[in-house]
């Protein structure tokens, strides 16, 4: 069996170790509102078909539907879930001392 490392800090995590699945799943969300055409519905068809003619399909999917999935040992499982959870607390904290030291 090959040997999976973690997708975040790259430990390895030799068969039958722990380790985690994080399965995303980005797709674009619909709520209900199209917007009102401003030209005709034929004009807006042919735009649209012209614009996805000048596209990679691959990356015209990627616009609708992404899925994810990566493999992450414990620790990084936990640190993940935390900041998935707590993203106000994440790597980008506010810096809150007003007179940061300088060196
Ligand atoms: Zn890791």
């Amino acid at each position: 069996m090959e040997e999976r490392n973690c997708f975040r800090c790259g430990r390895g995590l030799p068969p039958g170790s722990l380790f985690y699945v994080v399965h995303i799943k980005v797709f674009s969300g619909f709520d209900g509102i199209l917007m009102e055409p401003a030209e005709g519905i034929d004009q807006q068809l042919k735009e649209l078909l012209e614009q996805t003619q000048n596209l990679d399909p691959k990356e015209l999917e990627k616009d609708v539907y992404e899925e994810i999935t990566l493999i992450v040992c414990k620790s990084c499982r936990d640190r993940f879930v935390d900041e998935i959870r707590h993203p106000w607390e994440g790597p980008f904290r506010i810096q809150k001392d007003p007179n940061p030291i300088l060196h």
